[in-house]
């Protein structure tokens, strides 16, 4: 799979909530790789951008699955982490906001509000439960794509913010977005 498999707002699909996997068949591992294909060839077609992790309703298929590169500093390392049928057990620290972006929102940002810890719990790819403990932006990508299960995108959590929205430019720093002109009612992304 590539990046063109990678579905974008306004695609409803993104607002489903994707349904628990039963028993991890081929199918499933299937499923899983091309994830991991997909966020790597979106990667390698973005200058300024990480591919760091993907719920598998990105590609269209409405099962809770998630992979996080291992190694997201790294653009080398194409090493993913999985999580089969992933919860968030715990939300505690503090509430941040920091910068989010999405490999299914086309070139918009958004300052989002995020617990800075979190307690996960998932199978992994033989059908064990594992827990993880993940602080900062490890806690934030585990929201984002736990929400991706629960049918929730980023930008549902800023809808009426208009301070929070930004873009990328060229040279890839981030610029406000002009809330009432191009987000407010903006059919692609509501
Ligand atoms: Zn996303």
């Amino acid at each position: 799979m590539t990046k063109d498999h990678i579905i974008t707002l306004p695609n409803p699909h993104l607002r489903e909530k994707s349904k628990k996997v039963g028993i991890i068949t081929d199918a499933i591992k299937k499923v899983v790789q091309n994830m991991q294909a997909a966020t790597i060839d979106w990667e390698e077609s973005r200058n300024h951008e990480v591919g760091v992790a993907l719920a598998a309703v990105q590609i269209d298929s409405l099962l809770k699955i998630v992979v996080v590169r291992n190694n997201y500093d790294n653009k080398d390392d194409h090493t993913f982490a999985i999580f089969i049928n992933p919860e968030i057990t715990k939300l505690y620290g503090e509430i941040v906001e920091d910068y989010e972006g999405c490999l299914s929102v086309k070139d918009v940002y958004g300052k989002v509000p995020r617990y800075t810890k979190v307690k996960v719990k998932a199978l992994d790819i033989h059908g064990k439960e594992f827990r993880v403990t993940a602080e900062g932006f490890l806690a934030r990508i585990f929201q984002h794509e736990i929400d991706h299960c629960n049918g929730v995108v980023f930008i549902d959590h800023i809808h009426d913010k208009p301070n929070a929205f930004f873009q990328l430019k060229e040279n890839g720093d981030l610029e406000p977005l002009d809330y009432d002109k191009h987000v407010k009612n903006n059919r692609i992304l509501w």
